[in-house]
C-alpha cells in the first residue's frame, strides 16, 4: 500500500503548491474511517481509495480532487457525515464527496440495465464539478481491475455497466487510455472466448511479423530526422476489444484484418505534423480514403491530430497518427490533461489552441465552464455528441428518500414525481419536502432533489392538477381518479333522490332490498345503479316500480331540460352550506348567485348536483311540481373572506362616467367585479347586468346602496333570473 508521504510527494511533484496539510489529513482520516474493512480480495478496504487517488495522481490532477478520491466512499460505507467533511475539509471538498456519494447511491439502485442510460445522463447533470466525474472514473477503473475478487454473478453486470456508461464517458472525456483499459477488461469479463481468441491471434502476428513495431519506429523516425524533423515514434498493437468491435462493425473475420498496429508520431510544432504526413507519404503508399484532419477541425472532445493509413512494411497496413506533445497529453488525459498548463501557458500550450487563459487562477474553473456549456449545448466546443446531449438536458433526475432514481422530462414537479413513484402515490399525494423542506407541489425539479411525498388517506387528486403536472403518466391518472370521483359523486347523488323519492312514500332506502331489485333494473352493482340514478339515466320513478313501490306522482322522469338551469354554477367551489351531504357536487346558479344571510333551497338535478337559489328566484317555479328535487339548505360557518356570487341588474343613463361610477362605486365598497354585460334598453339608458363577489348579504346590500346614490344609476336591482 502507498505510504502517505509517498502520496504526498506524488502530488507536489507535478503541483508544488499542493495542500500536503490537506493531503495529509485526509491520508488519516480516510484510513481511521474505513478501519479494520476488507475487500473482496481480502485487502484492507482503505487500499482502495489509496490506489484511486494513485490513478489521479498519473492524470496529475489537483490536491482537492486527489483528497476527494480519499474520501470518497466514507460517506456512504462507514459512520463518517456529510457535515464532519465539510467541517474538517471545507466546502469544496464536502461538495466533491457529496457528489461521489450521490452517484454511488445511484449504482445501487441501477441494476437494470433500463436504468443504464439514465445514469449516464445522471452523471453528466448531477456532477456540477468535473472532478467528480474524473474520482469516478478512477474509482471504477479501480473496481474493474480488481473485479477478478468479485463474485462471478456479480461481474457480468459490472462490465456492462462499465461498457454502456464509464467508458464511453472516458471517450467523451478525451482520456482514451482510461476508456481502452475499461473495455478491454470488461471484454474480457463479457466474452472471455472472444477475448482469448484475439490475443493469441495477435501474438501470432507479433511473432510472424517480426520486429515489425521496431522496423517502423526506426525507420520513420530515420525519415524525418533526414527531413530535420525531430520526433518520437511509439508503435502499439490495438488493443482486444477496438479489433472485435471493428470485427463487428464490418462483418470481418480475424484474418482479414490487417490494420492492427498504430504508431504515434509526436513532433514539436503542428507545422511539423504536416511535414511529418508528407514524409509518410513519400515513404510508403497511402490507404485512399483513410486521411483525416483532426488539427483543423478537432473532434468534440478536444481531440486534435492527423490521422492516415499506409502500406508499410510486410504489405502491413499501418496506422499513422501524427500529433504535438500538447495535443498527445489531451488525447492521453483528456480533460485532466487541461490542469497540467494551469499557471505556465508555454509555446506548447499557445500551439495547441488552447482555451485556458493565462490569467486562469483555479485550474478548474475553465472545466465546470466546459460542464456549463455542455448542458446549454450551443457551444461548438462542447465535447458530447449534440443528440446525447438533448438526451440529457431536456430531463431531470431526482431521487426518493430511499435513493431510487426517478427520471423525468424537465419541468416536472412534485405531482409528476408522484405518479412517476407509484399512481397511488399520485392519488393520496397532499405536499412534498424537497430536500428536506416543505415546498409547494409545483415547485419545479431541479437535477438531485430528493423528493419526499407526503400523502393523506382522504385525498382525492383536485381535477386541476391535470393542467398542472406535465407527464402524460400524471396526467391520465388524474383524470381517471376525478372520473371515479365524480361517479361516487353522482352514486351520493342517485342515493339522495332515491332516498326522497322513497320517503315520500313512507318507505325507507335499504340496500338489500335494493340490490335484490338490481336485475329488475338490468344493472349488476348498486353503485353504478345509484350513479345512473345520480346521472339522471335511470328514473327514481322506475326504481320504485322494481321495489315494488307503486310512483303516483309525477317524478324525474324526463331528463332536465337544457336552458337556464343548464348554465348554473358551472364553477366548482367549496360551499359552506348545511342540509346536504359533502361529497355531493354543489354549485351556485350563476343566474342569481346567492349569498350568505340570504335564504336558500337547493335543487337536485340528476346528472349535475345540487344548485343553490335564493329563495326568491323565479326560476324555482319550474320545479314547483318536483318536490323530490328540494333539498333545505342552510348556511354554514365561513372560512373569513370567502365570497359569493351574486348577480344584479342597474339601470344606468347612457353618458359618459357612468360605467365608472359604476366600477367606482363597487370597488370602493370592496367589491369585485367578475362579470359585466351591457344591454341597450333604449337611446337614453342601458341596463348593466353585473355578477359581483361579496361576503354576504349586508355587503351586498352595502354596494347596491352605493350604486343607488350614483347620479348616472336610475335603479339597482337584484337579478331574479
Ligand atoms: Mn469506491
Amino acid at each position: 500500500m502507498m505510504r502517505q508521504y509517498e502520496l504526498v510527494e506524488r502530488v507536489t511533484s507535478y503541483d508544488p503548491d499542493a495542500d500536503e496539510v490537506l493531503l495529509n489529513r485526509a491520508y488519516v482520516y480516510a484510513m481511521k474511517a474505513h478501519g479494520h474493512q476488507k475487500r473482496a480480495s481480502g485487502d484492507p478496504y482503505f487500499s482502495h481509495p489509496l490506489e484511486v487517488a494513485a490513478i489521479l495522481t498519473e492524470l496529475k490532477l489537483d490536491d482537492a480532487t486527489v483528497v476527494a478520491a480519499l474520501l470518497h466512499d466514507v460517506v456512504e460505507d462507514t459512520e463518517s457525515t456529510h457535515q464532519e467533511i465539510e467541517e474538517l475539509f471545507g466546502p469544496e471538498i464536502s461538495q466533491l464527496v457529496d457528489g461521489l456519494t450521490k452517484i454511488k447511491r445511484l449504482d445501487l439502485v441501477t441494476k437494470e440495465a433500463a436504468q443504464a442510460e439514465n445514469l449516464r445522463k445522471l452523471l453528466l447533470a448531477v456532477s456540477r464539478d468535473v472532478r467528480v466525474l474524473l474520482v469516478k472514473l478512477a474509482d471504477r477503473l479501480h473496481n474493474m481491475r480488481t473485479i477478478e475478487y468479485v463474485k462471478q454473478e456479480k461481474r457480468a453486470r459490472i462490465a456492462e455497466e462499465t461498457l454502456d456508461i464509464y467508458a464511453p464517458l472516458a471517450g467523451r472525456m478525451g482520456m482514451q487510455t482510461v476508456r481502452e483499459e475499461l473495455e478491454n477488461i470488461s471484454f474480457q469479463v463479457l466474452n472471455p472466448d472472444a477475448f482469448e481468441t484475439i490475443s493469441s491471434r495477435l501474438e501470432r502476428l507479433r511473432e510472424e511479423s517480426g520486429n515489425i513495431l521496431a522496423d517502423i519506429e526506426v525507420e520513420l523516425t530515420k525519415q524525418l530526422g533526414e527531413q530535420g524533423i525531430e520526433s518520437e515514434v511509439t508503435g502499439r498493437e490495438k488493443r482486444p476489444y477496438s479489433i472485435w468491435r471493428k470485427m463487428e462493425r464490418k462483418h470481418l473475420s480475424l484474418g482479414q484484418l490487417s490494420d492492427i498496429f498504430g504508431f504515434r508520431v509526436i513532433v514539436p510544432t503542428i507545422d511539423d505534423c504536416y511535414h511529418a504526413l508528407g514524409i509518410s507519404h513519400q515513404v510508403w503508399h497511402a490507404v485512399p480514403g483513410r486521411f483525416k484532419d483532426y488539427i483543423s477541425t478537432p473532434k468534440q472532445n478536444d481531440y486534435r491530430s492527423l490521422h492516415t493509413t499506409v502500406i508499410g512494411p510486410h504489405r502491413m497496413r499501418v496506422e499513422l497518427q501524427i500529433r504535438t506533445w500538447a495535443m498527445h497529453d489531451i488525447a492521453e488525459r483528456g480533460i485532466a490533461a487541461h490542469g497540467l498548463y494551469k499557471d505556465a501557458p508555454n509555446a506548447k500550450m499557445a500551439e495547441a489552441g488552447s482555451v485556458v487563459p493565462a490569467t486562469e487562477t483555479n485550474a478548474y474553473r475553465w472545466l465546470r465552464r466546459l460542464l456549463d456549456l455542455l448542458a446549454e449545448g450551443d457551444s461548438p466546443k462542447e465535447f458530447l455528441e449534440h443528440t446525447k446531449l438533448e438526451l440529457f438536458h431536456d430531463q431531470v433526475f431526482c431521487f426518493t428518500p430511499k435513493g431510487d432514481l426517478i427520471a423525468l422530462p424537465s419541468g416536472a414537479n412534485a405531482i409528476d414525481f408522484a405518479y412517476a413513484v407509484h399512481t397511488d402515490i399520485g392519488n393520496s399525494c397532499v405536499g412534498c419536502r424537497v430536500n428536506g423542506r416543505h415546498a409547494p407541489l409545483m415547485t419545479e425539479l431541479q437535477n438531485g432533489d430528493e423528493v419526499e411525498i407526503i400523502r393523506s388517506k382522504a385525498q382525492n387528486p383536485p381535477a386541476a392538477w391535470e393542467g398542472l403536472a406535465i407527464t402524460g403518466k400524471a396526467r391520465a391518472a388524474i383524470r381517471r381518479a376525478t372520473r371515479l370521483a365524480v361517479r361516487n359523486q353522482y352514486a351520493g347523488l342517485g342515493k339522495e333522490i332515491l332516498e326522497r323519492a322513497l320517503s315520500r312514500h313512507g318507505a325507507q332506502f335499504s340496500k338489500k332490498k335494493f340490490t335484490q331489485a338490481l336485475p329488475r333494473l338490468g344493472v349488476s352493482a348498486t353503485d353504478d345503479a345509484l350513479a345512473a340514478i345520480g346521472r339522471g339515466e335511470m328514473a327514481s320513478s322506475d326504481v320504485l316500480k322494481a321495489l315494488g313501490i307503486e310512483s303516483e306522482i309525477k317524478t324525474t322522469k324526463k331528463a332536465p331540460k337544457p336552458g337556464r338551469r343548464g348554465k348554473a354554477g358551472a364553477k366548482k367551489r367549496s360551499i359552506a352550506v348545511r342540509g346536504v351531504s359533502e361529497d355531493l357536487p354543489i354549485s351556485i346558479s350563476s343566474d342569481t348567485g346567492a349569498v350568505p344571510g340570504e335564504r336558500i333551497v337547493g335543487i337536485l338535478t340528476p346528472g349535475k348536483g345540487i344548485t343553490i337559489y335564493p329563495i326568491f328566484a323565479r326560476a324555482l317555479q319550474e320545479y314547483e311540481d318536483e318536490p323530490d328535487r328540494w333539498v333545505d339548505l342552510t348556511w354554514d360557518e365561513r372560512e373569513e373572506n370567502e365570497r359569493y356570487p351574486a348577480r344584479i341588474k342597474i339601470l344606468v343613463h347612457n353618458e359618459v362616467g357612468a360605467l365608472a361610477q359604476v366600477a367606482q362605486a363597487i370597488g370602493e365598497n370592496d367589491g369585485n367585479i367578475e362579470n359585466l354585460q351591457m344591454v341597450t334598453r333604449a337611446a337614453d339608458f342601458y341596463d348593466l347586468d353585473l355578477s359581483i363577489e361579496v361576503l354576504d348579504v349586508r355587503h351586498l346590500n352595502r354596494i347596491m346602496d352605493a350604486l343607488s346614490a350614483q347620479s348616472l344609476v336610475n335603479s339597482v336591482t337584484r337579478s331574479n333570473a
